[in-house]
């Protein structure tokens, strides 16, 4: 079973980001920059956006992370993204999930104009990718995508399972998939008969966000395996949706949790960022 690595593409990818960012800079006077919204202190969230201002770091970008505590009022939060919408200087906001309880998700996505909704998960990027007009891409998907092609494995004219369904994932990965000639078989909590479905698959995502759900019985053989799933263990350990012991001999290939999709994700947020800073306005 081969081991999808992100790095040997990363590595590439930033390079060539880097020298962009560079480039850009020349021109227009100042880096690419990222604001981070963060609001309470989730230590998981802590960790993914200290990842995000390293990785932007190193891509020539500046950043910044704004944190509120976790008592933050609605209207406090969503004054300084608005605020960042009309800082010419800001060129990607990204407001860290999950919220604490006093925010609807659903509410805050539509305060970033969604002309520096980075993340890709205002409407109107949601209308434009699925329409096939994408302004961003989404960024777990987009890395997906990015990772598959790098390893030659194409999903033109094949079937593809996706398990899950979220706004995040599941939904724009299907997108990606059809755009891509691709017959999508998408799997949810409410799917009766989910292995006998996922087994007519060529390529599998699993993003259920159910740790070790996926076992050979859901696969055929030879079938490309994607694990968008993390999940830390008691020990600390990363593993994904995955059980990746069970999966041996059938799967002909795995992405790895960690580092698969996780670290693609946070390069299509940066390759955003730029396209962003990139535009003639
Ligand atoms: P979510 O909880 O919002 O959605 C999970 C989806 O899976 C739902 O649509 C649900 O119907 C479906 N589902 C749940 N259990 C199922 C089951 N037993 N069988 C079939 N479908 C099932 O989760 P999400 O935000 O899409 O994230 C999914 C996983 O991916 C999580 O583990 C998350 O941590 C991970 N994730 C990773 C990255 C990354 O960068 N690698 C990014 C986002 C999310």
């Amino acid at each position: 079973m081969k081991k999808l690595f992100a790095k040997p593409l990363l590595e590439l990818k930033r390079a060539e980001l880097l020298q962009k960012s560079t480039q850009l800079k020349a021109k227009k006077g100042r880096a690419p920059h990222l604001a981070v919204v963060l609001v309470g202190e989730d230590p998981a969230s802590q960790v993914y956006v200290s990842k995000k201002g390293e990785a932007a770091e190193a891509v020539g970008f500046t950043h910044e992370t704004i944190l509120f505590p976790v008592d933050a009022s609605i209207e406090t939060v969503k004054n300084k993204v608005q605020a960042l919408n009309r800082d010419p200087k800001v060129d990607g906001i990204l407001i860290q999930r999950p919220l604490p309880k006093q925010f609807h998700e659903r509410d805050a996505v539509l305060w970033v104009s969604p002309e520096k909704d980075v993340d890709c998960l205002h409407p109107e990027n949601i209308g434009l990718l699925v329409s096939g007009h994408a302004r961003f891409a989404p960024c777990t998907p987009g890395g997906i995508m990015q990772l598959l092609a790098h390893y030659g494995i194409s999903v033109e004219k094949k079937t593809v399972c996706v398990i899950g369904r979220s706004a995040i994932v599941g939904k724009p990965l299907a997108s990606l998939l059809l755009a891509q000639n691709a017959s999508v078989i998408q799997i949810h909590r409410s799917t009766p008969n989910p292995q006998e479905l996922c087994r007519l698959a060529d390529v599998v995502f699993a993003a259920a966000g159910q740790r070790a759900l996926v076992t050979r019985e859901w696969l055929k053989e030879g079938a490309v395996l994607v694990d968008v799933g993390i999940h830390r263990g008691a020990d600390g350990k990363l593993s994904g949706d995955v059980d990746v012991a069970s999966v041996e001999g059938i799967a002909s290939a795995i992405t790895p949790v960690p580092g698969g999709v996780g670290p693609m994700t946070i390069q299509v947020l940066l390759e955003n960022t730029f396209a962003s800073a990139a535009k003639e306005s």
